[in-house]
């Protein structure tokens, strides 16, 4: 269910109890080619923008769920921990976009808080150890895909410098 949570907004509460990877809802959303507020990165060029309890999933850095994709439109919501009813609900939005649309300030109180919230590509700018945790763990397979592509990027250079030392002059 959705309730006002005061200055956060509204809220998406449990209403059962939940065990960890039960699937707590399923969301049928509408693909988009661009993100906004409402959407949740499937790939590159597709943001699924739902509707309903699905939209006010809370962010925090240690959520009590994690999104797994269907099809393109169809998100699911899945407990990773013990959830009680009237828990808040929440993921961490960096485990699906790369670059939010609307970006903010976060006061989840986790002690992994980063407080600027902007997607995975900032995280892993800032707090490159969060991000791979978050990669290892909840993030999207194109979470994933796109970061293994930025390590490989930075591993390149460093690789590169000592081979080109090593030719004599
Ligand atoms: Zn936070």
């Amino acid at each position: 269910m959705v309730e006002d949570a005061g200055l956060v907004g509204l809220a998406t509460i449990a209403v059962a109890a939940f065990e960890a990877g039960d699937t707590i809802l399923t969301a049928v959303g509408v693909a988009l080619p661009e993100p906004t507020m409402y959407t949740i990165q499937y790939d590159e060029g597709t943001h699924v923008e739902v509707d309903g309890p699905m939209r006010h999933l809370a962010h925090s850095r240690a959520p009590n769920a994690r999104i797994v994709f269907g099809t393109a439109a169809r998100v699911r919501p899945v407990a990773t921990r013990a959830i009680a009813p009237r828990d808040r609900l929440s993921f961490d939005y960096c485990a699906t976009e790369w670059d939010m649309a609307a970006k903010f300030d976060c006061c989840c109180g986790a002690p992994t808080c980063r407080g600027a919230v902007g997607g995975f590509r900032h995280l892993a700018a800032t707090s490159p150890h969060l991000a791979a945790a978050l990669a290892a763990s909840a993030a999207s397979p194109y979470i994933v895909r796109r970061a293994a592509a930025v390590e490989l990027q930075s591993d390149a250079v460093p690789a590169s410098a000592p081979s080109a030392a090593a030719v004599p002059a």
